[in-house]
């Protein structure tokens, strides 16, 4: 019998412990969040990480600049914030119109500052070991794994998926916590064999159910990143939930699995990016 990895109530969990930490302490931090354009998605996730700022008792500005906002523009707003002493954290919600060049901007983002972890210098300092931001959905499966009491060392850990913000730094955190990694992408070959041999499966793959039961070891802990909304309206993740559970150890629901861990670890973010500036 399969255990089900329940992301809603960890992350609600992180929440109240940074809730009860920000009291503690004092900690004093403010997010700003900029959205370009008024993409839907985009809106409801921004106002998700303006209330979870709320929860945990942290400040929050938000920047909704129109879709016809320049480049220029833009990195200004940016270098203004990175200049202002009372914000402690910045992200830009993405995709940004195709007419702003989203590495240009991830770039401005001052690295002390980059709640997303998506600058390069922190990139470098999770690829060499090094304290820094961590992108926040692959560190929240890091916690799911973590609270769940599964064990990485040792494991075979296959992850589908190479982008920048999940499927790299995931390979990353879990070769940092001793797994034996394995990267799946688009032109890999063998995809089924090598998925078949993992004991712990990452699929960051951005296709609806593509993970069936034919993909997985018995046993195997299966962590889905996919968020798709299908056309009856309820959201279904890259693995085919219903097909694959019975086949597994322990596996992530969506909705409800590694979706709300991506805003927890913001906050985590957050505290640990006004903690350093204390210092
Ligand atoms: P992406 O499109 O940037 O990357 C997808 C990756 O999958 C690519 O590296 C590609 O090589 C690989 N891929 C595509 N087709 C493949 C195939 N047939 N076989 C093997 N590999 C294949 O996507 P992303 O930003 O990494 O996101 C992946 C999924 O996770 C999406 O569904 C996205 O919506 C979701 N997501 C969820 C959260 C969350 O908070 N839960 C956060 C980010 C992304």
């Amino acid at each position: 019998m399969y255990k089900l990895i329940d992301g809603k109530q960890i992350s609600t969990a992180i929440k109240d412990e940074l809730k009860e930490e920000i009291k503690r302490d004092g900690i004093k931090a403010t997010l700003a969040v900029i959205q370009v354009g008024n993409d839907p998605a985009s809106s409801v996730y921004v106002g998700n990480k303006k209330k979870a700022c709320e929860y945990i008792g942290i400040g929050s500005r938000s920047y909704e600049l129109g879709e016809d906002t320049t480049e220029a523009e833009l990195l200004d707003l940016i270098d203004r914030l990175n200049a202002d002493d009372e914000i402690t954290g910045i992200l830009t919600q993405l995709p940004v119109p195709k007419h702003i060049d989203e590495k240009k901007i991830i770039n401005r983002i001052s690295p002390s500052k980059d709640v997303d972890g998506f600058h390069p210098e922190n990139v470098g300092n999770l690829c060499i070991g090094q304290s820094g931001f961590v992108s926040c959905t692959p560190a929240g499966i890091m916690e799911l794994l973590k609270r769940s009491g599964i064990d990485i060392e040792g494991k075979r850990c296959v992850v589908i998926g190479r982008s920048n913000i999940v499927g790299k730094p995931m390979a990353l955190l879990l070769l940092a916590a001793n797994g034996t990694v394995t990267v799946c992408h688009s032109r890999t070959k063998d995809l089924k064999q090598i998925c078949k041999e993992a004991d712990i499966l990452v699929a960051a793959v951005g296709r609806p159910k593509m993970i069936t039961s034919e993909y997985i070891k018995e046993g195997a802990v299966v962590i889905d990143v996919g968020i798709h909304r299908m056309d009856n309206g309820k959201l279904c993740g890259d693995v085919d939930f219903d097909d694959v559970k019975d086949h597994t150890s322990y596996i992530t629901p969506v909705p409800g699995g590694v979706g709300p861990m991506t805003i927890a670890m913001l906050m985590v973010n957050c505290v640990f990016a006004a903690r350093q500036k204390q210092k």
